[in-house]
């Protein structure tokens, strides 16, 4: 029913969608339809194994039926032998007439059974037949019947020898039978004789007793002959008696006899009552295999005609498919006809295209040419635009570092910070622990300090109170930080007393990191920004100055003294041989670097807090970069500068190794402030190597650069003199630049740290040691030499600083 359908359905699908002019979609329908004819021969072998397996089971029925019947049979032989059995001891307990009769019947029974067995083998040979002319020989079943059959004329050999049995049976039964007559003749004979010996007796009584009357009318001769009558009689009567006990014992044994076939009898009849019903259940029984065999041959014969009628219907759905196969073909052939038009146009076309390939190099070389010419004049455009643009750019470089120079220098290129720490546990309390510093709201360049009961006031650049945050702080510090990417040097220096907060603000803890590690991290982002026409390096070096001496903190021997000295090519730059520096790339690696520095630090120290206040720790940052476009390089350079304490040690009474160190703190501190000096009031000679820092700096310090110092103090009550002191010198500083007058009146002279301290607050500075003057035009001649320098070094140079 279901391939029907499908058939069905097949056909009208590919009738339905057979396209009018295209050949492949028919093609790939008759695939489809051979496909699905696959799969219809497939589905029918699957019915034909649902058909065999049916047959298999339906022949295990009939096997198991068989088998059964087999038993019944064995019984029924079981039940025959008995009954022979029974026969036999029948005759031989009885030789009566009766036994004989059921015998007879018995036979009679046996030869009916055989008959109907035999009549049953006709069948069973007929259907032998009839399987050996069924079509399907090869059908699996055909094997298992003939095992069937097979066991069939076992069993039939097995009834046969029975029958022989029963036959040899009967023999017996007939000989005993033969027998028993004679027993009958026998008895009948000593009868008749017992008969006529009891006539003869009775006789001879009669014959005595008339005598003995005849006797008696004779009184002498009569007694004689009654005596020996008498004498006879009682030998008579005893022979008499005799005869009568013989008798009598005869009769018990007929009786006896009698009684005995009488049970006989009844044992007969039970046992024909027993044949009959195992007649009756043999006829049960075979009418049961009869019906068996009807219902197998039923069964066969269905399977038969539902094997024939699928293959029919296979046949059938076949045919319809092939009818509709042919008819696709018949389409397919029509399209094909309709098709040689467009072959034909394909074909015009085809010819068309190829005199266009043939004529192809020859255009191609043409456009090719011509395609050349128009963008090599393109490329010439471009070359002079880009050639244009270019200049236009340097030019505007050029504008822009003229520009940024003119800027520095109105802005003054040296900013003064201060930065008011938050009073701490350490301050202690009480009245010294009190706040002496206050801030002007209005203005955030102004703070007032109260000393000794009088109220200084101080203006710097930018002031900072407790609660700035180290991230407002580098907010005021990233312009100087960045600008060392163009390539300018820029130096940030944290002046103080010790404790004022120096290292929070240059390096800040883990969680709050100072400028050093945030100025690195700007550099990297920044540096990333440009990265699409910029080349940059970032390396570090971190040195430490303590007693005047130069020591490498990143080196392999931080107790060597290095030295500073000119570089050996002529060009005047100043490097410090054996100098570390490393390459750094991420935050990780200047962590590294950190680390590794403090570490030196701390193992050349025997208390790194009272070392590291009286030393000066730098931390140089050099980003060198390459303009991929222009190819021109630049190197900046980052100063991060965490000065030594400023208090004024020397004063109070210190000694030996502690003055010393007292003595040369103050001496650099005051070289910083005379080159800070020298620079702003640009004198022709600035007394760079007066100390290590400065003549360090040199670089960083001069031309164009640019630096901060951001002025740290402590807001307690006890340190005010100190504090006073600090801001004094920030102001200095700053009062540098103030306009030409003061810038005059400040030329030749920078105070020292004493003289600081003396000073009255507010006040400017009064020369102190003096200071050659230079004009104008040697300084900025000594500038530009150097700012050259710095620029038209392409090369990286062997550390320098
Ligand atoms: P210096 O380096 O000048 O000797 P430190 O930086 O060691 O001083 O500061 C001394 C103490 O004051 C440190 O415990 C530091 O954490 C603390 N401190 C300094 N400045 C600040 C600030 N702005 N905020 C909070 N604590 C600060
Ligand atoms: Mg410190």
């Amino acid at each position: 029913m279901n391939l029907e359908k499908a058939g069905g359905r097949l056909c009208g699908g590919k009738r339905a969608s057979l396209p009018a002019a295209r050949p492949f979609p028919v093609i790939q329908k008759v695939m489809a339809s051979m496909a699905h004819l696959q799969e219809e021969k497939l589905r029918l072998q699957e019915e034909l194994l649902g058909l065999q397996e049916k047959l298999a089971a339906r022949e295990n029925d009939e096997l198991s039926r068989s088998l059964q019947l087999q038993g019944q049979v064995e019984t029924l032989k079981a039940k025959l032998l008995e009954q022979a059995q029974e026969i036999s001891r029948l005759r031989t307990e009885l030789g009566s007439t009766d036994a004989e009769k059921h015998r007879d019947l018995l036979a009679a029974e046996n030869e009916r059974l055989r008959q109907e067995m035999k009549a049953c083998e006709g069948e069973l040979r007929e259907l032998r037949r009839r399987q050996q002319q069924a079509p399907c020989r090869d059908c699996a079943h055909l094997q298992e019947n003939a095992g069937l059959q097979e066991r069939l004329s076992q069993l039939q050999r097995e009834a046969e020898e029975t029958r022989a049995k029963l036959a040899e049976l009967d023999l017996e039964v007939q000989q005993k039978t033969n027998r028993l007559a004679e027993v009958e003749l026998r008895l009948k004979d000593s009868l008749a004789e017992r008969a006529e010996e009891e006539e003869r007796l009775s006789r001879r009584l009669r014959d005595s007793q008339e005598t003995i009357a005849s006797l008696k009318s004779q009184p002498q001769q009569v007694k004689y002959i009654i005596k020996t009558v008498e004498v006879e009689s009682a030998k008579a009567k005893q022979a008499l008696c005799e005869s009568q006990s013989r008798n009598q014992y005869l009769q018990e044994q007929v009786g006896m006899q009698r009684q005995v076939l009488k049970e006989m009898e009844q044992q007969l009849q039970n046992s024909q009552k027993t044949a009959a019903q195992l007649r009756a259940q043999i006829m049960m029984y075979e009418a049961e295999l009869e019906r068996a065999h009807g219902q197998m041959l039923e069964e066969m014969q269905a399977m038969e005609e539902e094997k024939n009628r699928a293959i029919e219907e296979a046949f059938s759905r076949a045919q319809v498919e092939m009818k509709a196969v042919h008819e696709n073909l018949a389409g397919v052939r029509t399209n094909l006809l309709t098709l040689q038009p467009a072959l034909r146009t394909l074909t015009h076309d085809y010819n068309s295209l190829k005199r266009q390939v043939r004529d192809f190099p020859l255009l191609l070389q043409e456009t090719l040419r011509s395609a050349r010419a128009e963008i090599g004049q393109a490329i010439e455009e471009v070359h002079s635009t880009n050639r244009e643009l270019l200049r236009k750019y340097r030019r505007e470089l050029q504008l822009r570092k003229k520009c940024h120079n003119e800027l520095v220098r109105l802005k003054g290129n040296i900013r003064v910070f201060g930065r008011v720490r938050p009073i701490t546990k350490e301050d202690g309390e009480g009245p010294e622990a009190a706040n002496a510093v206050t801030f002007d709201t209005d203005d955030d360049a102004v703070l007032h300090l109260l000393h000794k009961g009088k109220q200084v006031s101080f203006e710097l650049d930018k002031v900072f109170p407790p609660q700035a945050s180290q991230e407002e702080v580098f907010q005021e510090v990233q312009a100087l930080v960045t600008s060392c990417i163009d390539g300018y040097n820029v130096c940030i220096f944290a002046y103080g007393q010790t404790g004022a907060g120096k290292t929070y603000t240059m390096e800040g803890t883990a969680a709050n990191p100072g400028i050093n590690q945030r100025a690195l991290q700007l550099l990297f982002s920044e540096v990333r920004g440009k990265a699409a026409d910029w080349d940059y390096a970032i390396s570090v070096s971190a040195a430490e100055i303590y007693n005047e001496a130069l020591r490498d903190l990143l080196g392999k021997e931080p107790q060597e003294k290095l030295e500073i000295k000119l570089c050996p090519d002529g060009s005047g730059q100043l490097y410090v041989p054996g100098l570390t520096e490393f390459r750094v790339q991420s935050v990780e690696d200047i962590n590294k670097v950190f680390e590794f520095g403090h570490v030196n630090r701390a193992t050349e120290c025997t208390n790194l807090n009272e070392h590291s206040s009286r030393s000066h720790a730098l931390l140089i940052v050099t980003v060198r970069g390459l303009d991929r476009s222009t190819g021109l390089r630049t190197t900046g350079k980052l100063n991060l500068v965490d000065l030594a304490g400023s208090e004024r040690v020397g004063r109070s009474g210190a000694e030996g190794s502690r003055l010393r160190e007292a003595q040369h703190i103050n001496k650099s501190l005051s070289a910083l402030g005379d080159v800070i000096y020298a620079l702003r009031s640009r004198q022709g000679h600035v007394p760079f190597r007066n100390s290590k820092l400065t003549y360090l700096l040199q670089d960083s310090l001069s031309g164009d650069s640019k630096t901060l110092m951001m002025v740290q103090v402590s807001p307690a009550e006890k340190n005010t003199s100190e504090t006073l002191c600090s801001l004094k010198f920030a102001e200095r500083v700053r009062s540098v630049e103030l306009g030409p007058v003061s810038r005059k009146a400040e030329l030749g002279s920078w105070p020292s740290q004493e003289q600081l301290e003396g000073d009255s607050p507010g006040t400017t500075a009064t020369p102190g040691r003096g200071h050659a003057s230079a004009s104008p035009g040697q300084l900025s001649g000594r500038a530009a030499s150097i700012r050259r320098k710095l620029q038209t070094s392409g090369k990286l140079r062997p550390v320098p600083v």
